[in-house]
């Protein structure tokens, strides 16, 4: 078996769920943490080392959401939350709160392992090269120092919002960003509500860079919640 040198802890109060999510990680070579609510959890990413973390939203004491904020006074681990709550404005409330990623149960073990894998080497990325300048994922290549966008090989046109939108999803590759912090990072506090204009923009770029925009390969759309840029 492979041996993973991250450990991950899972925070779930239902010891089924707790042990299949444990089991999962095991096969994989997780070392894997345990903690069935919100205070042990806190004190367990104080006290270990804590590489990601699995979190329930529904916990016998606190609410999974206080624990995602209170976590990101001080910790940037990766946090994905696992959670039955299925409502779009849930997912997006988990992810501008801090959440990395929001996985909604029934889930597959493929499902999770995959996510987790995208949340670790993102969390790697940003750890070990603040100063990375060119982003590549499939035929698509972002050259940040040079400004330019190539697509299998040519240089691609893209208007300066389409770039910025470009910039930021490369930046976060892998990680779901809500249509509320999308309009924030390239529109600026004013245009918080125009989901509208994402959207013509988000077609616009995805014309230029998807053979079928219908069916996009790079920028995935999270129904409700906002956009991904696939990581591999
Ligand atoms: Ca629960």
């Amino acid at each position: 078996m492979k041996r993973r040198s991250e450990s991950i802890l899972v925070v779930e109060d239902d010891p089924q769920i707790r042990s299949f999510i444990c089991y999962a990680l095991k096969q994989e070579g997780f070392p894997c943490l345990t903690a069935g609510g919100a205070q042990n959890a806190l004190s367990t990413l104080v006290s270990s080392q804590v590489d990601l973390m699995l979190l329930d939203l529904g916990l016998p004491d606190y609410d999974g959401m206080d624990v995602i904020k209170k976590v990101r006074e001080w910790s940037e681990i990766p946090i994905i939350v696992v959670s039955a709550r299925d409502q779009d404005s849930e997912k997006a409330a988990a992810l501008d709160c801090g959440a990395d990623d929001y996985l909604t149960k029934p889930f597959s073990a493929t499902e999770l392992m995959a996510r987790i894998r995208v949340a670790l080497r993102h969390a790697s990325r940003s750890a070990g090269s603040k100063a990375q300048s060119v982003y590549t994922v499939g035929g698509l290549t972002l050259d940040l120092e040079r400004h330019l966008v190539f697509l299998d090989g040519a240089e691609l046109h893209v208007t300066p919002m389409e770039y910025s939108l470009l910039a930021l999803l490369f930046k976060n590759m892998g990680k779901v960003l809500t249509t509320q912090y999308i309009l924030k990072e390239i529109y600026g506090v004013g245009y918080g509500t125009d989901t509208q204009a994402l959207r013509a923009l988000m077609a616009g770029l995805r014309r230029k860079i998807e053979k079928s925009p219908a069916k996009p390969r790079y920028i995935l759309t999270e129904i409700g919640v906002g956009y991904r840029l696939v990581d591999e």
